[in-house]
C-alpha cells in the first residue's frame, strides 16, 4: 500500500532519487527502481581506469543495498515506452510497471546520425567513446595498452552542451601520463570542436605544458563530422582528415532515448525541459526528468554532483506532492568536478545555485565556487574521497 514512484536509470540522478524518496517519505512511499544493469558503474574516476591507475571493480557499485536497506524494488530491465495517461512503463522484458509519479534518469544517448560513417558493420566496436562508463572503458584501456610506442591517440570533443565538460580534457591528461611513463613515443591530439578548452582552461594548459609538452597537442575549431572506422580516420568540418592509432569519438549527445521518445526532449529535440521546483517535465504530467537528460540552467554543468543534487530535490518534491503538500520553495545547491592532471594532482571547479522565483530558474549565486589555484595533492586525496562519499550517498 501507500503511493508508488517509479524510477528509470540507476545512475547519479536515479539511484539518489530513489533511496531519497524511501528516506524522505519514511518508507510510505513504494519506490520501484527499473535498470538494465546488474552494477553502477561511475563514470566520474573512469578516466582513471583508461589509464591503468584504477581498475574497474573500483569504479563498480553493487544495487544491493538500495533493495536490502531501503526497501527499493529493482527491475531489472530497460524501460521501453511511457504511457503518461495510464500511468504505466513498459519494459523489454515485455511486463509493464504502474507508478502515481515517474521519474526518468536516464542519462544521454547519442546523436549517431551527425556521424554516418558509425552506422557501418562493427564501426561502433572499434571506435570508442567510452562515455558511458562500462565495457567501453575497458576496451579503450586495451586499445591503448595494444598500442605500439610512436602511435597516435586522437581524442575529438563535441560542442556544448555536452556531458561532463571537464572530462575530455582530464582524460586528455591521463592517457598521456601513462604514455609518458610506458610509451615515450606516443601523441594524444585532442581535435575540440569548441573554439576553446571549455572548462578550467588555464589550469589544463598549465598543466599540458607542464608534463605533457612534447605529448599532448590541442586544436580547438575541429568539428568532427564523420568517421571512417575501417582506417580511423576523422573527417571534419573544415580541416584535413586525420588518421590515429586509436580513435577515441565522444560523439554529439542529447537526453537518453526513454526520454526523446516519450516527447519529452523540447528543448532543440535534445534535451527535456523541467521545472525547476520539482523536476516535473513541462511536456508530461506526473513526469520528473533528472540529471544529464534536461535542459540546463545557464552555468549549471552536466555533471553527477549536480545530478545527484537533482535527485534530492525531486525527491523532496514528489514526497510533498504525493502527501498534499506544496514542494520545497527555495532549492539551493552544490556543484564540484575534480579533474586529475595525472595520478596524484587534482584541479576543482565549484559553484552554487539557487532558484529565482522570479525568473523561475536555477541561477548561480553570485561571489560563489571558483577554480583551484593550481594543481595539487591534497585535491587528489579530497577528489577520491569526493567519489567514495557520492557512491555512499547514492547506494550505501
Ligand atoms: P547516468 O549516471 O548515466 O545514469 C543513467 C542510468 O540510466 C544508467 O544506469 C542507464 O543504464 C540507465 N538507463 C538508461 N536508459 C534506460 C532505460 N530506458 N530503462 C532503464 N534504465 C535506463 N560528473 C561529476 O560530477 N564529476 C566528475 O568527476 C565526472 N567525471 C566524468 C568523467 C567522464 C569520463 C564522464 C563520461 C562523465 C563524468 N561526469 C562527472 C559526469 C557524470 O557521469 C554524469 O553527469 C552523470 O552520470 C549523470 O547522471 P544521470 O543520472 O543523468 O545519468
Amino acid at each position: 500500500s501507500g503511493p508508488h514512484v517509479v524510477v528509470i536509470g540507476g545512475g547519479y540522478g536515479g539511484a539518489t532519487a530513489a533511496k531519497y524518496t524511501r528516506m524522505f517519505s519514511e518508507g510510505k512511499v513504494r519506490v520501484t527502481l527499473i535498470e538494465p544493469n546488474a552494477n553502477f558503474i561511475s563514470c566520474p574516476i573512469s578516466n582513471l581506469v583508461i589509464g591503468g591507475l584504477k581498475d574497474i571493480s573500483y569504479i563498480t557499485t553493487s544495487y544491493e543495498n538500495l533493495e536490502k536497506r531501503h526497501g527499493v524494488r529493482i527491475v531489472r530491465d530497460m524501460a521501453t515506452a511511457i504511457d503518461p495517461d495510464k500511468r504505466l512503463v513498459k519494459l523489454a522484458g515485455g511486463g509493464e510497471v504502474a507508478y502515481d509519479r515517474l521519474i526518468v534518469s536516464p542519462g544521454i544517448d547519442f546523436m549517431w546520425e551527425t556521424l554516418p560513417g558509425m552506422a557501418k558493420e562493427g564501426a561502433k566496436d572499434k571506435v570508442l567513446h567510452a562515455w558511458k562508463a562500462g565495457p567501453q572503458t575497458v576496451a579503450l584501456r586495451k586499445q591503448l595498452e595494444a598500442m605500439p610506442d610512436g602511435g597516435v591517440y586522437a581524442l575529438s570533443i563535441p560542442l556544448m552542451p555536452y556531458r561532463c565538460p571537464p572530462g575530455p580534457y582530464e582524460r586528455a591528461c591521463i592517457v598521456a601520463h601513462y604514455f609518458k611513463k610506458a610509451k615515450p613515443k606516443s601523441k594524444v591530439i585532442v581535435f575540440d570542436a569548441n573554439d576553446d578548452v571549455t572548462s578550467k582552461p588555464a589550469l589544463f594548459k598549465k598543466a599540458w605544458e607542464e608534463h605533457y609538452k612534447d605529448i599532448i597537442e590541442y586544436r580547438p575549431k575541429h568539428n568532427v563530422v564523420d568517421v571512417d572506422a575501417a582506417t580511423n580516420t576523422l573527417k571534419f568540418e573544415f580541416n584535413e582528415d586525420f588518421k590515429a592509432a586509436v580513435l577515441n569519438v565522444v560523439p554529439n549527445m542529447r537526453a537518453g532515448d526513454i526520454a526523446v521518445k516519450s516527447g519529452m526532449a523540447t528543448a532543440n529535440a535534445r534535451w527535456c525541459e523541467v521545472d525547476f521546483l520539482t523536476f516535473e517535465s513541462k511536456a508530461l504530467k506526473n513526469v520528473h526528468v533528472l540529471g544529464d537528460s534536461i535542459q540546463i540552467a545557464p552555468a549549471m554543468p552536466k555533471s553527477g554532483h549536480m545530478a545527484n543534487q537533482h535527485g534530492k530535490t525531486c525527491a523532496a518534491a514528489v514526497v510533498n506532492l504525493l502527501m498534499g503538500h506544496q514542494p520545497p520553495q527555495l532549492p539551493l545547491y552544490a556543484n564540484t568536478c575534480y579533474s586529475f592532471v595525472n595520478d596524484e594532482d587534482v584541479v576543482h571547479v565549484a559553484s552554487v545555485h539557487r532558484y529565482d522565483p522570479e525568473q523561475k530558474t536555477m541561477l548561480t549565486v553570485p561571489g560563489s565556487g571558483g577554480v583551484s589555484a593550481a594543481a595539487n595533492a591534497l585535491e587528489g586525496r579530497y577528489a577520491l574521497a569526493w567519489a567514495q562519499n557520492i557512491w555512499a550517498d547514492m547506494l550505501a
